[in-house]
């Protein structure tokens, strides 16, 4: 037999993977995550995504864009910017794409993120804009976070054949970038740019999670994680666990900012 081609982790390998601070720590050190999201058209993914990665485990998030006011009214602890990330100042790692929609802006955005030598997730709008040259050049580990129909985009398949072939899709995604790749869906598969390395089932998900900007609160804590110091496969499976865990512990119908809220009651029910 050869090795499993599907794992799963549990609350113990969860509550071990979460980033604690220690005597040493401070803000810097616990890592420092850049939020790039959110636009004149969908200002509301950059206040989801900054809510869910300051619960996330790193110790600071700047938020570059154009939404800042709005980000602000809700996160004061936010750095806000409206410049590109090349100049928002030291970050861990970055988020890039939740609302960011596809102009000129957007575009100069992903390309800077993925010119940062440091970790990268790429979500909903940043994921249009991706090459698999510009993933594969970079050293520093890169985190793709597609549902059905944005990983149908990128393979260049159907929607339906990447639901029919998950296993495969997320595979083929993370040989044809050499990235990390987690595929969203009712079981959130994570797959390692590594074909020998088992890819990680999600076993905490529910289908209250089906709802809007669902997808940005998880890109907010993975990025977190990221930022943390958590490698890409871990971030990514240890981030799809804890949104499943928060949406079990909230009253349905649940709404996106009531997932962002049930993290820290996610994170105590883990550890
Ligand atoms: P997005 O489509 O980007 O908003 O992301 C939706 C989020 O909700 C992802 O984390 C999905 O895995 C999760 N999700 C959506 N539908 C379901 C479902 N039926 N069961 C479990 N999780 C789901
Ligand atoms: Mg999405």
């Amino acid at each position: 037999l050869g090795p499993p081609e599907l794992e799963a982790l549990q609350h113990a390998d969860v509550a071990a993977l979460l980033p604690r601070p220690t005597g040493e720590s401070d803000k810097y050190r616990r890592g420092v995550v850049g939020v790039v999201a959110g636009s004149e058209r969908y200002p509301g993914a950059a206040v989801l995504a900054v809510s869910s990665a300051v619960r996330g485990g790193a110790g600071a998030v700047r938020y570059v864009g154009p939404g800042g006011t709005a980000v602000l009214a809700q996160h004061p602890e936010t750095l806000v910017s409206d410049g590109s990330p090349r100049g928002a100042g030291r970050v861990q790692a970055w988020v890039v794409g939740p609302g960011l929609g596809d102009d000129a802006r957007a575009r100069t955005a992903v390309e800077e993120v993925l010119q940062a030598p440091v970790p990268a997730l790429v979500d909903a709008d940043g994921l249009r804009l991706l090459s698999p040259e510009a993933v594969r050049r970079r050293e520093a580990p890169t985190l793709l976070t597609p549902h059905a129909g944005e990983a149908a985009a990128l393979l260049g398949w159907s929607r339906e054949d990447v639901e029919a072939g998950r296993l495969r899709a997320v595979r083929e995604l993370a040989a044809r970038f050499g990235a990390t790749v987690l595929l969203k869906g009712s079981t959130t598969l994570v797959a390692d740019p590594d074909p020998a390395v088992p890819v990680r089932a999600n076993p905490t998900g529910t289908s209250w999670l089906a709802t809007a900007g669902s997808g940005d609160v998880l890109s907010g804590l993975a990025g977190s994680l990221l930022a943390a110091g958590l490698p890409a496969r871990d971030a990514g499976s240890t981030a799809a666990y804890l949104h499943g865990i928060a949406a079990r512990l909230s009253t349905p119908p649940l709404t996106a900012p009531d997932l962002a809220a049930a993290l820290p009651a996610a994170w105590q029910n883990v550890s």
